[in-house]
């Protein structure tokens, strides 16, 4: 019998699928979607939207975590915080090596207030929705070990990776200003990825954002495995068309703010293919220079097949 419930933690960059993946994964009973949580404190101070009509402090689901969670919490506590998350984070990024236990120990020390605040709130999550499995799409490395210190769940951290040729051009329709930066983050997140060694109650996979793209049920069905579950009969009508219920989502800015907006019960999982048009090649040229090695190593298949989720 598993003692502690499951964190799957989907990591890797923006513009890769991770809003829909999430979707699509906490379609059964004991899986629930806890969308972006690390952005969940500015949502509460901000009172942002939710999927489900209401706002962030009035939604029967996140409104009463946190009523739980923090009671009284008001908006300059919720920012408190997040600000305490967000120096984790920084302090996070600059260590260079995540396995050694002093490290660990002195993060652990630096922020006891952040780390407290994340460990009640994991704790109600599990406690309010009865969840075997949650399932958080923050991206970020960062937030996974912060979740993976408090000890509340077994971390499966899912290394989503996209072609960074393909993410430049995504990031380029969408904010051309920011691609270097992006293409920066692409790389870094995957060498922390690579070097983050899997620990006691740790797991780590990676996904191949193509693999997802090119055959949508059986990838899912291979990470629901992972983590002990099944994908649910019904959702998917074919290999690629799927049924979404939006019923128990409960998602918030700033995940993808399309899927947010369109709140699609029915979707066609395919890869776009726009960005191969040979026009985009200095994007691409950059990406594959930017992201060097992991991207042209990505490109090549040569990163880490030893790490993919297996059947
Ligand atoms: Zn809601």
């Amino acid at each position: 019998m598993r003692d502690r419930p499951i964190g799957l933690m989907i990591s890797g960059s923006g513009r890769s699928g991770t809003t829909i993946l999430s979707i699509l994964l906490s379609q059964g009973e004991n899986v629930v979607n806890i969308g972006q949580l690390r952005d969940v404190w500015v949502g509460w101070a901000r009172d942002v939207p939710c999927t489900c009509g209401k706002s962030l402090t009035t939604c029967e689901f996140w409104g009463g975590i946190r009523a739980e969670a923090f009671p009284g919490q008001t908006a300059e506590e919720a920012d408190r915080i997040d600000a305490g998350r967000r120096a984790f984070m920084t302090e996070a990024a600059g260590l260079r090596d995540w396995n050694a236990p002093d490290t660990l120990a002195h993060l652990a020390q630096a922020h006891p207030g952040f780390l407290a605040a994340l460990a009640s709130l994991l704790k109600t999550l599990v406690s309010r929705t009865g969840a075997r499995v949650l399932v958080d799409s923050s991206k970020s490395p960062e937030f996974a070990l912060a979740c993976h210190l408090t000890g509340v769940a077994d971390l499966y951290v899912l290394n989503l990776i996209r072609d960074p040729r393909a993410v430049a051009c995504s990031w380029a329709k969408r904010k051309p200003r920011s691609i270097n930066q992006r293409l920066d983050a692409w790389g870094q997140r995957q060498r922390r990825l690579t070097g983050w060694q899997a620990a006691d109650g740790l797991h780590h996979r990676s996904l191949r954002y193509e693999d997802f793209t090119d055959t949508p049920q059986q990838t899912l069905s291979k990470v629901l495995d992972w983590v002990g579950e099944d994908l649910p009969s019904g959702v998917f009508e074919t290999d690629r068309k799927a049924r979404v219920s939006w019923a128990r989502q409960h998602l918030f800015p700033p995940s993808n703010e399309k899927v947010l907006a369109e709140l699609r019960t029915e979707v066609e999982v395919r890869a776009p293919s726009d960005w191969r048009a040979a026009r985009h090649w200095p994007l691409h040229l950059k990406a594959l220079m930017r992201s060097f090695p992991q991207g042209p190593a990505y490109v090549l298949g040569l990163d880490s097949p030893d790490r993919r989720l297996k059947s």
